[in-house]
């Protein structure tokens, strides 16, 4: 993972949960940028709340999805050729047909985006009245919202809407913790048939199966008045409204505002894999995609594939460069050699009197380079002056015993910008006696 962000990459992925944090690994794997955009705190968020057991991950017997995905985020944070960006917010995007995708930023940066993959996952669905918005009630709960408070909600009457899984499970969750469950289907149950079995043995839950949906769900007071034809008005303490997701729109209203503006026709809304988008640089993968059945592993699957339709996408652009092979066995390193300044540094009396002259030489490995070197373009390639800059900086920040720490932290700050995957790094302590020079060398990451 790199620091700043890069003004420009071979592809943006806005999303990071398993299909955008599948499909940015393999783009990194495939020798090319990318910028993965997410607007939460973290990586794979969405599975931070789910920790029971799971036996059908393959593989994985009796994994929870939060555990893998600290997975995922961990091992994303560790490929270099991707650049994280957490907690953001997208205003703003343009497509232009020449230049791609211009992605604008909330707090005003800005990324060039040859190919735009969304990976934006899916939202409640939370139809008015039974999920008023205005005004807000905590008693009525999403998914999400119940996913994450049902271990502390306290005992009440619930009523779940609801009758696939999500609900009968939750309807069996809650009832065992002294709920007074009601859940209620507007079909049959659509739930795996070992849930459904559970769910005939419980004899505390209320069942209304094939039932028409509350017409609404009212704030009153401390409690919600539910309204039905069938069932007249009800009081409960918590409703879930549990009726499935739908593609987060967020991003979609943006892609469709950019496309129209320069006058293509957007896509529909779940926006699907269709080629005459492809051909815009524009890819969807996951949940977002509208599939009949999300899931982690065909999120994960779905960014492969997303992966692979970006580098088809790309490599026209990437003709004039040598063949792939080729590329793969060669490799960029930036010299500096001979860098003298003065340094902190040392355990000698004299050493800490003040800085004494120090020699620097540095070789920072790119790898293989496989983008189309876009003469002029400073944006697109690793500046040198930043990496002499860099040195000089962690060398006279702050005094430094010992060599063997100031090369670890040369090391670790050179491997954290976008790109490199090596760096060899060397320090000479000038005139540290009258008839020698001493010098330590390190070396980390790729070679
Ligand atoms: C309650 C619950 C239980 C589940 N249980 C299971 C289970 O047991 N097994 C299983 O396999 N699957 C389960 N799933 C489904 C699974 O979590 C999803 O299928 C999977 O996470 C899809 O991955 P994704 O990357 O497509 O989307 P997500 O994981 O939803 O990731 C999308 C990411 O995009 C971000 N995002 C959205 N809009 C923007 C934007 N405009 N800009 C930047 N970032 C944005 C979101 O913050 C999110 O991090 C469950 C889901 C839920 C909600």
């Amino acid at each position: 993972m790199s620091d700043t962000l890069p003004s420009s990459v071979d592809c943006a992925v806005l999303g990071g949960g398993p299909a955008g944090c599948s499909a940015a690994a393999w783009l990194a794997q495939l020798g090319l940028s990318t910028a993965l955009l997410e607007r939460g705190p973290q990586l794979c968020g969405s599975l931070s709340s789910l920790r029971y057991p799971q036996d059908w991950l393959l593989g994985h017997p009796g994994e929870t999805l939060a555990a893998l995905g600290e997975r995922y985020a961990a091992h994303v944070d560790k490929l270099a050729q991707i650049h994280t960006e957490l907690n953001t917010r997208l205003d703003h995007l343009d497509w232009h047909a020449s230049e791609g995708w211009t992605l604008y930023l909330h707090g005003g940066e800005s990324i060039r985006a040859r190919s735009l993959l969304l990976a934006t996952g899916l939202q409640p669905r939370r139809p008015e009245p039974l999920y008023p918005q205005r005004p807000r009630s905590t008693n009525v709960l999403d998914s999400l919202e119940l996913t994450e408070r049902r271990e502390s909600l306290k005992p009440g009457h619930t009523l779940l809407l609801g009758g696939g899984d999500n609900a009968v499970e939750n309807a069996l969750y809650l009832a065992a913790r002294g709920h007074q469950v009601t859940i209620w289907s507007r079909s049959d149950w659509r739930a795996q048939t070992h849930l459904i079995q559970q769910l005939d043995a419980a004899e505390t839950i209320v069942r209304r199966p094939a039932c028409a949906m509350p017409a609404t769900v009212q704030i009153e007071g401390e409690q919600l008045l539910v309204r039905s034809k069938q069932f007249g008005d009800e009081h409960f303490d918590h409703v879930a409204v549990l009726l499935g997701y739908e593609p987060e729109a967020s991003a979609w209203l943006l892609v469709s505002d950019a496309l129209q503006r320069a006058g293509v026709t957007a896509p529909s809304h779940p926006f699907r894999d269709e080629p005459r988008f492809a051909a815009l640089g524009l890819f969807v993968a996951g949940d977002a995609s509208g599939r009949q059945h999300p899931s982690v592993q065909t999120a994960l699957g779905d960014g492969v594939v997303a992966a692979k339709q970006v580098e088809n996408f790309l490599r026209p652009l990437a003709e004039s460069q040598p063949p792939l092979a080729l590329r793969r066995n060669n490799r960029q390193v930036i010299h500096i050699s001979g860098l003298r300044f003065g340094a902190n540094l040392g355990v000698l009396d004299f050493e800490r009197e003040g800085p004494q002259p120090i020699l620097v030489d540095a070789e920072v490995n790119l790898g293989a380079q496989t983008i189309v070197s876009r003469d002029a373009d400073i944006g697109h390639v690793l500046d040198y002056r930043r990496i002499r800059q860099i040195i000089i900086d962690e060398c006279t920040a702050e005094h430094t015993d010992l060599l063997e720490a100031l090369l670890g932290k040369l090391c670790t700050r050179l491997m954290k910008l976008h790109g490199v995957v090596g760096v060899r790094i060397k320090v000479s302590k000038l005139e540290i006696f009258p008839d020698c020079q001493v010098a330590i060398s390190a070396e980390c990451g790729q070679w």
